[in-house]
């Protein structure tokens, strides 16, 4: 069972739980994007597992006409194992589900091909794919010439990962700067709409801005327990979606949380000496 601190980062350990959070947000106008843990496997009948799922919670999604969509990772379904088994079971998933589909982005190894693969679907199905993109990669802003042209949706989030200095910049203040340069770029040439993955005021503020100049369409996107009230003011007047992590491997994603943000770490503590 998850203990309660750790139920305000993931939603539970069952599709039924997280559906349920679902229902709730949906009810304040937050739609959602749903995340089953799990990445890095090596072993083919484990990816296609989580494959599995993701097909019957995109029927859940349908059947309880929920405002969701899924988010997989690439190491999740199959890449860790081979391209062909990421390929194979992306397509299973995106074939078989009615909602959209979003892609998450992992470590600079696997920016290429997750790009080739949200390019193949994006086409085929006309859009309803979309691919997360890293500010703190020095590729990232030719990436989006490239991106540009394609239907579907791009997420630009400040990168989570810690990459190479030759190929990432390292400085806060220059990925934050990169992030502006791109967000401004995807406001003027994307067709599509924008999608803003970001807690920071300072980018939703300017997302707002943008759109005001160029009447691009724009989302913003959150995780579950990240400046939730924030979420809740924002979604009065823009597309807000909130990133669900749920399923029994929450440890480590919950571990991440807390090391990441102090503010995270303050509330924890309270929740620990029941303040
Ligand atoms: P930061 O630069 O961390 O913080 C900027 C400001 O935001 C802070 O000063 C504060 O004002 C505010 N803020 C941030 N966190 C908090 C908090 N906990 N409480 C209160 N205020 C806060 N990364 C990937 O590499 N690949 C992915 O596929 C990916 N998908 C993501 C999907 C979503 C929906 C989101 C939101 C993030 C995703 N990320 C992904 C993570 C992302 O790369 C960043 O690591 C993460 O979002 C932190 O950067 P930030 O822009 O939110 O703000």
């Amino acid at each position: 069972m998850i203990p309660p601190i750790a139920n305000n980062f993931v939603a539970g350990e069952t599709p039924e739980a997280a559906l349920a959070h679902v229902n709730g947000l949906n009810d304040r106008g937050v739609a959602a994007i749903l995340n089953l843990l799990g990445e890095h496997y090596e072993d083919r009948a484990a990816a296609d597992a989580d494959a599995d799922a993701y097909v019957e919670l995109a029927q859940s999604i349908a059947d309880g006409e929920s405002d969701a969509c899924l988010s997989v990772k690439p190491s999740q379904i199959g890449l860790g194992v081979s391209e062909a088994a990421f390929r194979e079971n992306l397509a299973r998933i995106v074939g078989a589900a009615d909602c959209f589909v979003w892609i998450d982005m992992e470590d600079h190894e696997t920016t290429d091909v997750t790009l080739d693969a949200f390019e193949r679907h994006a086409r085929e199905t006309d859009g309803r794919v979309g691919v997360c993109v890293q500010a703190n990669l020095k590729r990232t802003r030719g990436d989006l010439e490239r991106l540009a042209d394609l239907p579907g949706k791009v997420r630009l989030v400040k990168g989570a990962y810690d990459e190479p200095a030759e190929i990432a910049y390292e400085k806060k203040a220059r990925v934050d700067e990169s992030y502006r340069e791109c967000l401004s770029f995807m406001f003027r040439e994307f067709d599509d709409g924008v999608a803003v993955g970001s807690h920071d005021p300072e980018m939703v503020e300017l997302a707002e801005r943008l759109h005001d100049e160029h009447g691009t369409s724009y989302e913003v996107q959150m995780l579950m327990g990240v400046r939730e009230e924030a979420q809740f003011d924002l979604a009065r007047d823009a597309d807000v979606y909130q990133y669900i992590p749920y399923g029994s491997k929450w440890f480590s994603y919950f571990y991440r949380r807390i090391r990441e943000q102090k503010s995270n770490a303050l509330f924890a503590l309270r929740a620990i000496v029941g303040r």
